[in-house]
């Protein structure tokens, strides 16, 4: 057969090709039939077919050719059939075959054009177990899977899915189209329809599919909440999953109720604290200011003994006055109702300012209290003055009570890297070991609860905890019979070359009440608590140049200061009928009472309560028990004659 024509053109071929008689024997192979079976092409002329199939399906083989060679016709590769080739060395490998009869005048000529498949079997096998594995993958998933090709026909689903959506279809769900699938699932009930439509869910979920953009909440006909999520795929297909995410809602569910009750009991004891504090104050203020204008009555001075009670009275009465303070300004700060203003503050004024406070107190205990040199240059921190002031005010006022007569306390200063350690160091008392771990804890006496030294335990506690608010920290050293040190610790504010330094506090302006009889001014006192309004009637009556008029509703002061247009008012705020922030408001309406300046005046002392006045229009807000030196100076400095 080696004259056969195109024997090149043959051997090119990439497929096996080999041709027989119908008897088997093999007439002519080429290259690649001859390697793909592992024989030299010499081996295989004259020997029969029968030599390149497996020996176990010989006997089939035989009875296939007979068939065949009988009715031979065109047999084209890729029948279905599962065959094998046997090679020289025994081994088997998968083959495609086809095959064609060639009448010639030698007879009946079969070819047989045969192609090794065993890559492709590979190569089939691992797409197969690919997708095994990515099918179990997505049925493992709890959520619901659908992925939905180009056209929007479902490629594969999970268990989870066919369950939430097609447990009633009956029918395969690969292959349907995703409106179709939607439609089957709303129309078996499976959703919620008590707080929208049908054809609204169907709207809904149609354009959120379309275009998905975030996520899709569902209810389904048993109550459960779904959360629907889609993304396009590159393929242009989608991929949806729909979670169960029933606890999740009721957790936030409960949560957000949690939260609501917190808050409502949190405002209950916020407006418990102002209410408490209003009614404590109101009594507390006539108890003050009536002591403080006997002690300094110059018509009727008192007689020393009564001096003394007097002062008895006006310790007793600051001392609730401090504690109430106290309790409610560390319950303001447990609930986080305390705001910090944080500034930029010298720190040689507060330490001035704390010790000018402190001085009398320190007098009176004969301790000898003094200000270490500060280091040079002016030292500013970070920090809300007044509650630096107040956490120094306590430190320096332990020291003093838990002071030995004759004894020190300095106050110290000193950078400790970005910020500044302010301590006071006393040769006091100090605290016994064993009471010192608990000692920023509120309530907490270290060993002075059955002592003589008046306390509630509280200082500290608040002290510590304005630190924090103020980005600092406490702390302190002790020994017992020597002495202790208490240090807080503030941000350190470097001050560049050009900068101001933050201002000192203006001293107050000479005083025009008390020059004179020229000037008078009218102040209009808003007031509905009798005593209140006799201890400003005494308070007024040491002020020679003022005329007090007094309105005890806010309806009827604004018609006094209508008539008589005074240069001060003086208003409570909680009223009856109108209250004095409607009322100033009222005031600063009106063109001819706008640029009267009000003195707001009440026993509610929440600070959320002074910046609701200062925002209705209130000049200044003052807290009762009102200073009788602090009102004066309010009053001095409204009160300066017109020019
Ligand atoms: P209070 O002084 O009202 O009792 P504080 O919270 O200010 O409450 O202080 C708690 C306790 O710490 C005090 O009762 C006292 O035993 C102790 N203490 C505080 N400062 C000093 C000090 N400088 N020297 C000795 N003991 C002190």
């Amino acid at each position: 057969m080696d004259d056969l024509p195109f024997r090149e053109l043959i051997d090119a071929a990439p497929d096996g090709l080999i041709v027989c008689e119908a008897s088997g024997r093999i007439v002519l192979v080429n290259a690649e039939g001859a390697r793909m079976f592992g024989y030299e092409r010499d081996e295989l002329i004259g020997r029969t077919i029968d030599l390149l199939v497996p020996r176990r399906v010989r006997p089939y083989h035989a009875k296939h050719m007979a068939s065949f060679t009988a009715a031979p016709r065109l047999r084209p590769m890729g029948s279905g059939l599962d065959l094998h080739g046997a090679r020289k060395d025994g081994t088997e490998f998968p083959v495609e075959i086809s095959l064609s009869p060639i009448e010639t005048e030698r007879g009946l000529l079969i070819t047989a054009g045969i192609r090794d498949i065993s890559e492709r079997r590979v190569l089939e096998g691992e797409k197969r177990r690919a997708t095994a594995y990515l099918t179990s993958a997505v049925d493992s998933v709890s959520d619901a899977f659908a992925l939905f090709d180009e056209h929007d026909r479902v490629v594969m689903v999970n268990s989870t899915a066919r369950e939430l959506l097609g447990s009633d279809l009956g029918h395969a769900i690969v292959g349907m189209r995703f409106d179709d699938l939607l439609r089957s699932a709303v129309e078996s009930g499976a959703f919620d329809f008590s707080s929208e439509s049908k054809d609204a869910l169907l709207r809904r979920w149609f354009a959120y599919h379309q275009n998905p953009i975030g996520m899709l909440d569902v209810r389904t006909g048993t109550g459960r909440y779904l959360r629907v999520t889609a993304r396009k795929t590159a393929e242009h297909g989608t991929v949806s999953t729909i979670a169960d995410v029933t606890d999740d809602v009721q957790r936030e569910a409960d949560l957000r109720q949690a939260r609501a009750a917190a808050e409502a009991a949190s405002a209950a004891k916020s407006e418990f604290l102002s209410s408490m504090s209003h009614e404590l104050r109101t009594p507390l203020n006539a108890v003050l200011g009536f002591a403080q204008l006997l002690e300094r009555d110059r018509r009727n001075p008192l007689d020393a003994r009564q001096i003394e009670r007097v002062q008895h009275v006006l310790r007793g009465g600051e001392h609730l006055l401090r504690l109430i303070d106290d309790v409610l300004d560390l319950a303001k700060i447990e609930s986080g109702h305390v705001s910090v203003s944080i500034e930029q503050v010298s720190l040689e004024d507060v330490l001035r300012e704390v010790l000018t406070t402190l001085e009398p107190m320190a007098t009176r205990a004969q301790i000898q209290m003094e200000l270490a040199p500060l280091p040079d240059g002016p030292i500013v921190v970070t920090a809300d003055r007044t509650r630096l002031a107040q956490v120094l005010m306590n430190f320096g006022s332990n020291a003093i009570k838990y002071g030995r007569k004759d004894g020190f306390l300095r106050f110290d200063v000193k950078p400790v890297g970005t910020r500044v350690r302010i301590s006071t160091i006393d040769n006091g008392l100090g605290i016994p070991d064993a009471k010192r771990d608990r000692i920023f804890e509120p309530f907490q006496r270290a060993g002075q609860e059955t002592g003589p030294i008046e306390g509630t335990g509280i200082g500290l506690a608040i002290s510590k905890r304005l630190a924090e608010l103020m980005h600092g920290r406490v702390g302190f050293s002790t020994e017992e019979g020597r002495g202790s040190t208490f240090w807080i610790e503030v941000p350190l504010h470097e001050v560049p070359a050009d900068e101001p330094l933050p201002g000192r506090q203006r001293s107050g302006p000479l005083s025009p009440l008390t020059e004179g009889e020229s000037a008078r001014f009218k102040v209009v006192y808003v007031e509905d608590n009798p005593s209140n309004i006799a201890f400003m009637r005494d308070v007024m009556d040491e002020l020679s140049s003022v005329e007090l008029i007094t309105a005890p509703t806010a309806e009827i002061g604004l018609e006094l200061i209508r008539a008589h247009r005074p240069t001060v008012v003086i208003m409570d705020i909680n009223l009856p009928g109108m209250s004095g922030v409607d009322a100033v408001r009222i005031l600063k309406a009106g063109p001819e009472t706008r640029s009267i300046p009000v003195l707001g005046l009440s026993a509610a002392a929440l600070p959320s309560d002074g910046k609701r006045a200062v925002d209705a229009g209130f000049h200044r807000y003052l807290t009762k028990p009102v200073k009788v030196t602090e009102l004066t100076a309010a009053l001095e400095e409204l009160l300066v004659p017109q020019s």
